[in-house]
């Protein structure tokens, strides 16, 4: 598919291709038609899928086609989005793409003077970008009137809950129009983020863009099994043994990563902390410290990590499992990149062995018994001729590549793989983990 086989007007085709897009991404060609017909949208994707361009483009088409209201110019799209980089981003897109219609745009977020802002919206402008706290300042100051809002955008939603947006995000909904579109995106979706939805949507249209269940031939992956009171222990040890390597531990929840900082610290560990709760500032001294080499650990929850934007990170540590398989792909993700090497090693005590299971699940590969985790052997052949039992039907997977491995293997073939490596040495063949799927697309679209 072509971006010119989307119902997209002339001017942002000519916009996208200018940028060099070739194709929609799997999330824009879901999203752009049902959004362009006015329909609301829950889109669970993130960051690097394009969700960016897959809400702008067709709120700026139906700017561009609805007639414009006399006068100053009224707010009639808002995008709200959890922090200033994610704005200052979303305006850069909006520049791009409308350059070829008159709409006119402009970005609002806080720490930084309010004037330039302010003069701006005083021109008139048909789209806003805001972060929450902004918007509300100049709410209250009179600056902004969102009763012309006709599409809203509530980007990364989960982040905003995870920052303390909800009470902000709260006063924002009533100043909107009851009658409006939204599309609302979030990178996951648990059942605060979908409560939240459900208040806001409209028989919306589902799409989603599944995390890759992929993991690169660079990563060395391994398991280290610690109960809750060792993991300090296990964690310290695990740094000293690597003493050159900044390292990335993932910490399920924003108070155990204090406490993991405090506790590496506290044992001649300069490390740091970055989640939701921390002010911009503090993550901003975090994150230098951590490039400058100030400080060789950081510990963050998943939120948090993604906006971290270093390419080469030699030691991803995950210090819980994590309670969704496919985060433990984008965990250790951060390693291994650019055809750097990189090391993944996994703290799991007894109660997480069932989350270890569905990691195993997920990326096809197996625990050994030194702790790597390598791909699965295929299975021995099947027996042929007539009195062979029939091959069982091969599984439907998330994506191919599992369907096809499951496939290979034979229904039932595959033990439990944490419990049954050690005992099993035909299981005990090293090799590389390998890239096991691509991006995969997932193409529900529940009306
Ligand atoms: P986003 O997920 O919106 O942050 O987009 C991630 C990156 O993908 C941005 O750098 C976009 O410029 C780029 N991008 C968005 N759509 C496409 C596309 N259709 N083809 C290639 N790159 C794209």
């Amino acid at each position: 598919m072509t971006f010119s086989d989307l119902p997209l007007i002339r001017p942002l085709v000519d916009a996208v291709a200018q940028k060099g897009y070739a194709h929609p991404t799997p999330i824009q060609e879901q999203a752009i038609p049902p959004a362009l017909e006015g329909r609301d949208l829950l889109g669970c994707a993130q960051t690097g899928t394009g969700k960016t361009a897959a809400f702008t483009l067709p709120i700026l088409q139906q700017l561009a086609e609805a007639p414009r209201p006399k006068g100053r110019r009224p707010i009639r799209a808002l995008v709200l989005t959890p922090t200033r980089e994610l704005a200052i981003q979303i305006e850069e897109c909006c520049r791009d793409y409308a350059g070829g219609t008159d709409i006119r745009h402009c970005v609002i977020f806080g720490g930084v003077s309010q004037r330039p802002q302010v003069d701006a919206l005083r021109r008139g402008v048909d789209l806003l970008v805001a972060t929450p706290g902004r918007l509300l300042d100049l709410v209250g100051q009179g600056h902004v009137s969102l009763a012309s809002v006709a599409h809203f955008v509530l980007d990364e939603a989960d982040r905003m809950l995870d920052m303390g947006f909800i009470h902000d995000i709260r006063r924002i909904l009533p100043l909107l129009p009851e009658r409006r579109q939204t599309l609302f995106f979030s990178a996951t979706m648990p059942d605060d983020i979908l409560r939240l939805a459900s208040t806001m949507l409209r028989d919306p249209v589902h799409v989603s863009v599944t995390p890759p269940a992929s993991v690169v031939e660079t990563i060395s992956q391994s398991i280290r099994f610690a109960e809750k009171a060792d993991k300090k222990e296990a964690l310290i040890a695990l740094v000293e043994e690597r003493p050159e390597a900044a390292t990335l531990v993932f910490s399920r929840t924003k108070h155990g990563a204090d406490r993991i900082a405090r506790i590496l610290t506290r044992a001649g560990i300069e490390a740091r902390a970055i989640h939701g709760d921390k002010s911009q500032g503090a993550r901003e001294r975090a994150m230098n410290d951590f490039r400058s080499g100030a400080c060789r650990v950081l510990i963050a929850t998943d939120i948090a990590a993604r906006g971290i934007d270093i390419s080469e990170l030699p030691l991803v540590v995950n210090y819980d499992l994590p309670e969704v398989p496919e985060t433990y792909v984008h965990r250790i993700g951060r390693t291994g990149r650019a055809g750097h090497e990189g090391v993944a090693v996994s703290l799991c005590s007894e109660e997480e062995r069932p989350l270890l299971q569905q990691i195993l699940k997920l990326t096809g590969l197996q625990l050994e018994e030194d702790g790597t985790l390598a791909v699965a052997p295929p299975a021995p052949p099947k027996p042929r001729g007539p009195h062979a039992p029939k091959a069982a039907a091969p599984q439907p997977g998330r994506n191919g590549e599992r369907s096809r491995q499951g496939a290979a293997r034979g229904k039932g073939s595959r033990p439990a793989p944490a419990e049954a490596s050690a005992s099993d040495p035909s299981r005990r063949h090293r090799h590389r983990p390998r890239r096991i799927g691509a991006h995969a697309p997932s193409t529900d679209r529940r009306r």
